[in-house]
């Protein structure tokens, strides 16, 4: 990974962030507005996606810009209709973070409930596959774009309890490694990111009893972030980065 400052920049970026209203893409969204992104911020909470917002008029940077989508209700017509308000204001996209996600509860694989499997499922994978779909046209509209998702490492190794989540999570490095090789000749670039435990709500509640000072904050793994959405990498594609390299998955110690 080039991690040269004077590459950084994402002056002429437009960049969408899903899950943008707090922990990891919050963080992510400032992080692009601060290199000169234009950043389209998408999630459910428009109170929280305002104070985001409003943090970014703060640097005097492109003002950011609120798109409203309810991953637990969208379907693949309302994903449609979101791509198209997006096209209207910005006919070509530089970066899209797929981010919003949620956990569900840790249970055996045995006791989870139908709705909560496809709760998880719907937001994780299917609502992250329709929007992509969605706004391919857009990536492809761009001379260089990058399109990142998030992943996990119980996407990686199963772990007990972790079941609709990490099966989510196990799906979208498939659908980063399918969509990275039929784009593999064109100007997009595919790419998962691994956070690893990072200081956030979603980490609360997956691990309670953790001391939580131990973790990253969102602020520490954002150089893979940002390195992601710069043209520093270019020609990088199918690839799933680890946020924190070297990290032990489980609870902090
Ligand atoms: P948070 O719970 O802090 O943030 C999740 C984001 O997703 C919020 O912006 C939330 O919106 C949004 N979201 C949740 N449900 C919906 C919905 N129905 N519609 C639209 N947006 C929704 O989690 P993290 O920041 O920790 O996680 C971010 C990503 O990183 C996730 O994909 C997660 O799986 C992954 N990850 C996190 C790790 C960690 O240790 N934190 C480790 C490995 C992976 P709202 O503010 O409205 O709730």
């Amino acid at each position: 990974m080039n991690n040269q400052s004077d590459n950084l920049s994402l002056k002429n970026h437009t960049i969408l962030v899903t899950g943008a209203s707090d922990g990891i893409g919050r963080e992510a969204a400032l992080t692009y507005a601060r290199q000169g992104a234009r950043v389209l911020l998408t999630g459910r909470n428009l109170q929280k996606l305002e104070d985001v917002r409003r943090q970014i008029a703060a640097f005097g940077q492109s003002p950011a810009e609120i798109f409203l989508l309810d991953f637990a209700t969208a379907d693949a017509a309302q994903c449609r209709e979101f791509a198209d308000r997006i096209a209207r204001t910005a006919p070509q996209l530089e970066g899209v973070l797929h981010n919003a996600g949620i956990l569900g509860t840790i249970q055996p694989m045995a006791d989870i409930p139908e709705q909560e499997w496809q709760q998880v499922m719907k937001i994780n994978l299917e609502v992250t596959f329709f929007l992509t779909r969605a706004l391919l046209p857009l990536l492809l509209n761009a001379p260089a774009a990058s399109l990142a998702f998030t992943s996990s490492s119980v996407g990686r190794e199963g772990r007990a309890g972790w079941g609709s989540y990490a099966v989510s999570k196990f799906a979208t490095e498939g659908m980063m490694q399918v969509l990275a090789a039929e784009y593999q000749h064109s100007n997009l670039r595919v790419n998962c990111i691994n956070p690893g435990g990072t200081r956030t709500s979603m980490r609360a509640s997956a691990f309670p009893e953790e001391n939580a000072a131990l973790l990253k904050t969102p602020a520490d793994i954002m150089p893979v972030y940002l390195y992601l959405m710069t043209d520093a990498s270019r020609g990088q594609t199918g690839i799933s980065f680890d946020a924190q390299p070297g990290r032990k998955a489980g609870p902090a110690e």
